[in-house]
């Protein structure tokens, strides 16, 4: 027995870095083995509209970049663990919301969305930080939700951990699906709405504020929010005086007398001498009279040149310390302080100033649904109420408030809703061509006449022999 053991001894000293080179390769075997198939569903999925694409795709493609950078998009499986930049991105100061904010702020937890070109369901609900399991639930169970199709709404709400709680697909007018939460599935029911669309048009004059002059004169606030949405590259609202004219085409659903919904045709707004429109046209989406756009168009990310990301977006992160749910609502950019960070489209700064743990901050808005917001800068390079433009030069990055390392963190927030910017679908500014414009305008010329303002419509009678 003695004499075994110590001949053990004696082999094993000499085993010993055999076995740490055969530990290593286990260990590496082991990683490629595992690695692979757990993380198949991070990088591949099958995407849900059909009349998009037909091959499997990256599951966050690379965001469109500046130049020919790209973004290293670190694994965001691995949000329990602990983070190169563990910081706190909590500012003291917030925008200040005024009444057309209210207007066009949603209901809490509940998210309206028109589906546009290149959207799939799953695409849509985690830029939003829909729980992905619900997601997968959801879609898993009803496979027709394959079938989105451009224009349509959707909408959704969630609880305040993100988890689904309804879904509702608005097919056509007559034909709406809702998805509820029962359990550990979904349910689905139609409801065939019996009401009866009516065009309905007003036309008024600004007396003290549009908001509350189109209420006057029966516009709902969903209606006004919409038209401000429309026009907000083009019309700063609060800056609309007395005197100036507005006219509006709807088309509401009428059940029992009582209007349920409605749809904005076209709106015309004369600010001085200026006129402005947006018209819907058959994508869904509001356009100028010629079927130019009305959007500006954003960078995808704030910064000259790839940057890696050092933390993604998280609404659901779990804190590795306290065990509670911590959102990050934005991303964290690996760059070395005195990077010089851009605003990523045209706005105005409505805050820069050191605040509390965020450090120096920038918040900018770009017209009325989106907000962006820079944190840890090292240098603010602009002031509040400065306008700017995209891609202007905003501040340099660096390490200020309560921040372990030299980072940028920048959120992105549609709706008052904090979005993940590099997935989130960005307004764009296309206008409509080919066949789709040709069919815009012929429809326009009869729209045209029916925005023309009272005196406008008497000049005409006046002038016709
Ligand atoms: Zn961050």
């Amino acid at each position: 027995m003695q004499h075994t053991e110590s001949s053990n001894t004696a082999s094993n000293r000499t085993k010993v870095p055999y076995i740490t080179v055969f530990g290593v390769l286990i260990l590496i075997i082991v990683f490629f083995v595992l690695w692979r198939p757990l993380n198949l569903d991070r990088t591949t999925y099958i995407p849900l509209t059909q009349q998009v694409q037909t091959t499997v795709i990256e599951r966050e493609p690379l965001p469109a970049v500046v130049g020919n950078a790209a973004i290293e998009i670190v694994d965001d499986n691995t949000a329990n663990e602990p983070k190169l930049t563990e910081s706190s991105d909590q500012p003291e100061d917030d925008i200040v919301q005024d009444e057309i904010d209210k207007v066009i702020a949603q209901e809490d937890n509940s998210v309206q969305y028109t589906v546009g070109r290149g959207d799939t369901l799953y695409g849509i609900m985690m830029q939003y930080g829909v729980n992905r399991s619900d997601i997968y639930l959801l879609t898993e169970q009803y496979k027709q939700l394959a079938n989105l199709r451009i224009g349509q709404v959707i909408s959704w709400t969630t609880d305040s951990d993100h988890n689904l709680n309804s879904f509702t697909w608005i097919i056509s007018n007559n034909n709406v699906r809702i998805y509820e939460r029962v359990g550990d599935k979904f349910t689905e029911r139609t409801e065939t709405r019996e009401g009866v669309w009516e065009p309905f048009s007003v036309s008024g004059e600004i007396d003290s504020n549009f908001i509350a002059d189109a209420k006057n004169l029966g516009l709902t606030s969903n209606e006004i929010a919409t038209i401000t949405k429309a026009l907000q590259w083009q019309l700063d609202f609060r800056r609309l005086k007395k005197g100036d004219k507005f006219s509006v085409l709807l088309s509401r659903e009428m059940l029992d007398n009582i209007h349920e919904n409605s749809q904005l045709l076209a709106v015309r707004i004369r600010n001085g001498s200026k006129d402005y429109y947006a018209v819907l046209a058959e994508d869904g989406h509001y356009y100028d009279m010629n079927g130019g756009s009305l959007s500006q168009s954003f960078l995808r990310y704030p910064l000259v040149k790839q940057a890696r990301i050092s933390s993604a977006f998280n609404p659901r992160r779990l804190n590795p310390v306290t065990k509670k749910i911590t959102p990050h609502n934005g991303v964290d950019f690996a760059v070395s302080r005195g990077t010089p960070v851009l605003s990523v489209g045209d706005g105005e700064v409505v805050i820069a100033k050191y605040s509390g743990s965020a450090g120096n901050f920038i918040a900018i808005r770009h017209g009325r649904q989106y907000t962006t917001k820079y944190m840890h800068l090292d240098k603010i390079l602009v002031r509040a109420g400065q306008q700017i433009k995209k891609g202007d030069q905003i501040g340099l990055s660096g390490n200020t408030g309560r921040s372990t390392g030299p980072h940028l963190h920048y959120e992105l927030h549609i709706d008052g809703k904090p979005v993940n910017p590099l997935t989130a679908s960005l307004p764009v500014s296309d206008g409509l061509t080919g066949k789709s414009k040709t069919t815009f305008l012929e429809q326009f010329k009869d729209i045209k006449t029916k925005l023309a303002f009272a005196t406008e419509k008497a000049s005409l009678v006046s002038t016709t022999p």
